[in-house]
């Protein structure tokens, strides 16, 4: 199924992310943790793509898996910026034979010591463009509330989004994000672009404090008073941040549907208990459509 199509109805969606193994050693075990979220039965599951390309086996396997064996739609991502455009056709190709339709279309972070201007891809939009020529996928693009950390300001990193959307994503997935307002306002200045495709609410459960420093610092994500208050008070219990972190998740989806957002996905990262929680949080409101 493609995902425009799920996005173009009026009920509220969740899905999950997971990311694939980094060696085969561990690939079993991923698997597993993949499919007890697939169990949960999300609208779909989307499955990273390690930077650099080294484990795109793995993503395309996860997804196939996911599709042929649970019924679940999978969103497969693709990075571009450490591949030409050979390996881009063979990762289509090799997509396409899976029975992949859906594809997050990716710059990937440029690796250290690399210059942008020697690379084949330079901006997400080439490889939404590429994808598009390549075949019937249905192509979606990240976008960033808080504005992504390389773009100064604000203004031009939605320019580069509309260009993005104009190249052809269906869909946009945001960064997470943990004040709601600043996702609210985001979609304002989106539509005042012009930028009408539908947005998917990306959510990060955090569970554990060390976690959310260490994302806090190299994103830059902005950590609301209420929540610091809960790392701050709970942190140090791992059980206590847990229970916590997946309320205080669950409230914030709330709102987003309270809002009028449609489509959350959540950044489950492999946790089938965090996964199956937040999912029995919301068992009376995902799936429906409310006016
Ligand atoms: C939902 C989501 C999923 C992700 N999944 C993965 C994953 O699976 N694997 C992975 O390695 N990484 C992943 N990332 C991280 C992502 O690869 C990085 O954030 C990366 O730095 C940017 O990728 P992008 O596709 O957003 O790039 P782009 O859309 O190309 O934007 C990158 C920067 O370039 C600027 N820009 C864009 N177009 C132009 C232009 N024409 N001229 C000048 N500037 C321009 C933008 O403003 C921005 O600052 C994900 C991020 C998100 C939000």
């Amino acid at each position: 199924m493609k995902l425009s199509e799920l996005f173009g109805t009026d009920v509220t969606t969740l899905s999950f992310e997971v990311f694939p193994p980094k060696t085969s050693s561990n690939f079993d075990t991923v698997r597993n943790a993949t499919e007890k979220i697939a169990l949960l039965s999300p609208d779909y599951m989307s499955v990273t793509y390690g930077a650099g390309g080294g484990t795109s086996e793995y993503s395309v396997m996860i997804a196939k898996n996911l599709l042929e064996n649970h019924n679940v739609t999978p969103l497969a991502h693709l990075t571009c910026v450490s591949s030409d455009k050979q390996t881009v056709i063979d990762r289509l190709s090799e997509m396409k034979n899976a029975g992949v339709e859906n594809i997050l279309a990716l710059r990937g972070d440029i690796p250290e010591g690399t210059e942008l201007s020697k690379c084949r891809y330079h901006y997400a939009s080439e490889l939404v463009a590429d994808i598009k020529k390549y075949g019937d996928f249905c192509v979606g693009g990240a976008c960033y509330p808080e504005g992504h950390v390389e773009c100064l300001h604000a203004s031009d990193d939605i320019n580069n989004l509309r260009l993005k959307v104009e190249a052809g994503c269906d869909f946009l997935t945001t960064q997470m994000f943990f004040d709601n307002n600043i996702l609210y306002n985001f979609l304002y200045r989106l539509r005042e672009a012009g930028i009408t495709v539908p947005v998917v609410a990306g959510i990060m459960p955090v569970t554990n404090a060390k976690q959310i420093k260490r994302i806090c610092s190299i994103s830059g994500t902005y950590l609301p008073q209420r929540f610091k208050r809960v790392v701050d008070r709970f942190g140090d219990d791992d059980a206590a941040m847990l229970q916590a972190g997946i309320c205080y998740d669950s409230d914030q989806i709330i709102d987003l549907y309270a809002y009028g957002i449609q489509n959350v996905h959540v950044y489950s990262m492999n946790k089938p208990y965090v996964a199956e929680k937040i999912k029995s949080n919301l068992s009376d409101i995902v799936g429906k459509s409310f006016r």
